[in-house]
């Protein structure tokens, strides 16, 4: 069964390559940052809280992202495999995680790492033109992952649960290398 956890800077191709991958194996993909982005459209309050943290290219506070996966993979179409994209994203985040997977009797296979320069990513972020794209948020969404999330990469390698991947080829090919995971 595919558990899997996707890491990389915003820009990398997460997104992308997860939703790809989800649908090859049949399995959610989870992403907290298109949770996060429906509750702030829909102004749930969850959105009402998240957005003036997305809009700043800031995380959003860990108790309103750990409660909503919480939520998420305890759902019945989470215990055949998931994705999870976007999550975690500090050492808080994974802790819990894997606190979580014990409670739940789960075990995530990999954490994939997609690798891009930074140079790249800003370019791809630019061309993309979600609301929170501008170049200024950008720097500090590249920022946040420098400080905060980077260091999970060394979290999972700690683990031997790392897998690297090159995300600076065309997507067709980041998939074709994903796909052994499932
Ligand atoms: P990207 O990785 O391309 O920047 P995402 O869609 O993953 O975009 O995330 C968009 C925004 O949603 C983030 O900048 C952040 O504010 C918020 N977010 C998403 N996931 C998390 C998380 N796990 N913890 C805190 N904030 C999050």
């Amino acid at each position: 069964m595919a558990r899997l956890i996707f890491l990389g800077a915003p820009g990398a191709g997460k997104g992308t390559q997860a939703k790809s991958l989800a649908t090859l194996g049949q399995i959610p993909h989870i992403s907290t940052g298109e949770i996060l982005r429906g509750a702030v459209a829909q102004q749930t309050p969850l959105g009402l809280q998240a957005q003036s943290y997305m809009d700043q290219g800031n995380l959003v506070p860990d108790q309103l992202v750990i409660a909503l996966i919480r939520e998420r993979l305890s759902q019945p179409d989470a215990q055949k495999g998931w994705i999870l994209d976007g999550f975690p994203r500090n050492e808080t985040q994974a802790a819990f995680l894997d606190q979580l997977l014990v409670e739940i009797d789960q075990t995530y296979s990999y954490a994939v790492n997609l690798e891009v320069p930074d140079d790249v990513l800003v370019q791809r972020m630019l061309g993309r033109g979600r609301k929170d794209d501008t170049e200024e948020v950008i720097r500090r969404r590249l920022q946040v992952y420098h400080d905060q999330t980077a260091p999970l990469i060394d979290f999972y390698q700690t683990r031997q649960k790392l897998m690297s991947i090159n995300g600076d080829i065309p997507p067709a090919g980041v998939t074709d290398k994903l796909k052994s995971l499932l």
